[in-house]
């Protein structure tokens, strides 16, 4: 297979866009879609000073080298969030280190542990699933770190097949609400949270995945976290990719004729009330914000969990 610009041995082939691309015209093209994301959906600016949260996954570590070389200044934020069934967070946050030093780059890295005492394995309690309290702590964390480092924005390394497939679901539910909410640039409702992005949106797995190899990041490669078998989302994916490999484009037109339709789902939205949690300060939706929640109810309980 043969780059369709150059005619140098390509190293993807991308049928949804009929496109075989070499490395440099890979890469190229990666930048080129990243930056169109920024501005097509207002992501952030030139000046924004940008958090990325990374998991020491390709996704992540993907969109921090690709901000970086578009001249952006990020820096990253490494979650230990305590999961040590396969070592998983040892072996993530290594890569995270790695890739950091390795790129003269600054990474923030936060213990929950020795935070705040609890493993995220500790703080699931009766039917709360893992990813669960997983996403409230990741969601509290990231951002009372930007807050605290004034930053300007949050930027997660989703890429389109994370966010078709939450579509998909979102859509198979008819959940207004969070079909209302889903997009690549989540607005922060409260002065004390900052805004989301997502600038890999329009990006597959494959061309993050190949994005990574091309550019000698070395991600946790083989290992997932141990509690994300059997999510919905993989299932999600599943479907998404039959679909595609039958008619290459679908996913993306999928995604990107949503974003433009969505504000049809707008008034779907419930008006956020401006409270701050009573322990933490940071915004909540009643007096003490559900990670405090967490944390309390875990103290109470004295135990400690299944890790
Ligand atoms: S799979 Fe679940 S527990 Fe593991 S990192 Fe993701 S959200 Fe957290
Ligand atoms: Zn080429
Ligand atoms: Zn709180």
């Amino acid at each position: 297979m043969r780059c369709t610009k150059c005619g140098r041995r390509a190293v993807i082939n991308l049928r949804a866009h009929r496109l075989a691309l070499c490395e440099r015209h890979f890469v190229e093209r990666f930048l080129e879609v990243v930056e169109r994301a920024i501005r097509r959906y207002s992501l952030m600016s030139r000046s924004s000073r940008v958090l990325v949260a990374v998991s020491g996954g390709k996704d992540s570590l993907a969109l921090w080298d690709a901000l970086t070389e578009l001249g952006y200044r990020a820096d990253g934020l490494y979650i230990d969030l305590g999961i040590r069934r396969q070592n998983y967070s040892r072996i993530s946050k290594e890569k995270a280190e790695a890739f950091a030093e390795q790129r003269g780059l600054r990474l923030r890295v936060f213990n929950l542990k020795e935070e705040h005492g609890f493993a995220v394995p500790e703080l699931r309690r009766g039917s709360r699933e893992v990813c669960s309290v997983c996403g409230i702590v990741k969601r509290h964390v990231m951002n009372r770190v930007a807050l605290e480092g004034s930053y300007h924005v949050l930027a997660t390394g989703h890429n389109l097949d994370d966010e078709a497939s939450v579509l998909l679901s979102n859509l198979l539910r008819w959940n207004l609400e969070l079909l209302a909410r889903q997009g690549p640039r989540a607005e922060a409702w409260h002065p004390k949270l900052l805004p989301k992005v997502k600038p890999l949106c329009l990006l597959t797995e494959k061309e993050t995945a190949t994005y990574a190899l091309v550019r000698g990041i070395d991600y946790v490669y083989e290992l997932e976290c141990p509690f994300s078998a059997g999510a919905t989302s993989i299932a999600m994916k599943e479907a998404l990719n039959r679909i595609e490999e039958h008619s290459p484009g679908t996913k993306l037109y999928f995604y990107t004729q949503f974003l433009r339709h969505r504000t049809a789902f707008a008034g779907e939205r419930p008006s956020a009330e401006a409270v701050e949690c009573k322990n933490c300060g940071l915004p909540a939706s009643g007096e003490v914000c559900s990670f405090c929640r967490l944390l309390l109810k875990s103290r109470l309980r004295g135990e400690k969990g299944d890790n």
